[in-house]
């Protein structure tokens, strides 16, 4: 089956933001084994719009538009698939109602306007949304499927979810396809490639890829399979294998993130955690922050910056700033020490480094940080030697300090 996806925005066109709708249809698609020959993004133009439709129409079996469905006179996508396919618009009592309803949840006046999101085209299927006024609509005509969806990712996806691709799923006939995403750490790509790359070149179904991002890689093993149960048979030996190879170096899966699998341990043993950051400047409690409940065990955040602040706030003691220097072992053992004393933490983790583009000396380049850990189960510090960019220095500092606590708590460090 092949589908195509048409985004529809001027301010796409002007880049004024980024086709991100496209970028999870894709994935979503390529996930059933549906091909994608075409995306096209078109501005909020009746003319080019219904060009477009009729384009994507003649050369795919399924159409998803995504965009021009909200209430203002610029939202056109419903009125050009009606006119490309004939279908004529009438007011539908039913969905005005919904809308209306919607509206009143969220205490907004109803504006006349909004009429034109209850116009349906005649024969199409109305998918409801409960995250904002636009419904979705599914046309079905000539053996093709037309599918029209709002621009908001957070409304446009879960209705994909929820509506759109268990009818995708059921027309593939196909069964499924299944990923799995193991989640790597404290390794290379190429490394990592070559630990496994007998199991990578034995690979049929499933199949296994890698993909490097700042500071990690993600195996994705991927099977297909008549049933879910059936694909997720394929994918346990081979999960199996690939954890034999690398153990601890796996941290998670799926949606895990490193803060979310160190905060499931501080949770399990029932630590408090501080931070004290100097070149991260507050993105490590950033990253802590972003996982929901994580006041559950993370208690403080100390931004020292400066070396005063480094003394007068944790204690780090002033010899250490004179003989050692800010970005140093020592330095960073102090902060972290510090850090779980002031705050009364059973854990603290400390970074401390030069992040660049200035400040580097020929013993400490751009790109030197020092993390540690300090927790019931030990002292840990470690020097880092990174390169690229502020923000990717920056962005692996604190994600190298992430799993050092986790190896700590686990017991799984080198010692
Ligand atoms: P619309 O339904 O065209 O009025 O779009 C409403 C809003 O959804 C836009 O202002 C964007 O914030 C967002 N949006 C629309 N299309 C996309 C897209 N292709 N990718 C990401 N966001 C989008
Ligand atoms: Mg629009």
């Amino acid at each position: 089956m092949i589908a195509e996806i048409v985004a529809v925005g001027t301010e796409l066109l002007l880049g004024q933001i980024l086709n991100t709708n496209a970028q999870f249809l894709a994935q979503e698609l390529a996930s059933l084994g549906i091909e994608v020959y075409y995306q096209t993004v078109v501005g909020d133009n009746l003319k080019r719009l219904v060009q477009a439709f009729q384009q994507a129409w003649r050369r795919s079996q399924v159409v998803i538009l995504t965009g021009g469905l909200g209430p203002t006179t610029d939202d056109l996508t419903r009125e050009a698939v009606a006119e490309a396919l004939q279908c004529p618009l009438s007011f539908r009592e039913d969905v005005w109602q919904e809308i209306c309803s919607y509206m009143q949840r969220s205490n907004h006046p109803i504006p006349e306007n909004n009429r034109r999101q209850a116009m349906v085209p005649a024969g199409a299927t109305v998918l409801p949304n409960p995250r904002g006024t636009a419904p979705g609509l599914i046309i079905e005509k000539e053996g093709r499927l037309a599918v029209l969806l709002p621009g908001p990712p957070r409304e446009m996806q879960p209705m994909f979810s929820d509506h759109v691709r268990p009818r995708l799923v059921q027309r593939t006939g196909h069964g499924v396809i299944l990923s799995r995403s193991l989640r790597v750490v404290g390794i290379g790509e190429s490394a990592l490639e070559e630990k496994i790359s007998d199991l990578i070149a034995a690979q049929a179904n499933p199949t296994i890829a890698l993909y490097a991002s700042l500071g990690e890689v993600q195996i994705r093993v991927t099977a297909k399979a008549p049933t879910e149960d059936r694909a997720r048979e394929l994918i346990a030996p081979v999960e199996t294998s690939i954890r034999k190879r690398i153990g601890s170096l796996i941290y998670g899966c799926g949606q895990d993130t490193l803060a979310s699998v160190l905060g499931q341990l501080l949770r399990e043993r029932g630590y408090k955690l501080a931070l004290a950051e100097s070149c991260t400047g507050g993105l490590l409690g950033s990253m802590i922050t972003d996982v929901p409940g994580s006041s559950d065990y993370f208690i403080a955040g100390y931004i020292t910056y400066s070396n005063e602040v480094k003394q007068t706030l944790l204690g780090v003691p002033e010899e250490i700033i004179a003989r050692d220097g800010a970005v140093s072992a020592a330095c960073a053992q102090a902060m972290a020490a510090g850090a779980r004393k002031v705050s009364g933490a059973d854990v603290a983790i400390a970074i401390t480094g030069i992040a660049g583009p200035a400040g580097g000396t020929p013993d400490k380049p751009v790109g030197t940080v020092y993390v540690a850990v300090d927790a019931p189960e030990g002292q840990l510090v470690e020097r880092l030697s990174l390169r690229g960019e502020r923000a990717a220095i920056r962005a692996r500092s604190a994600k190298v300090a992430l799993n050092l606590a986790r190896l700590l708590l686990l017991q799984e460090t080198k010692r």
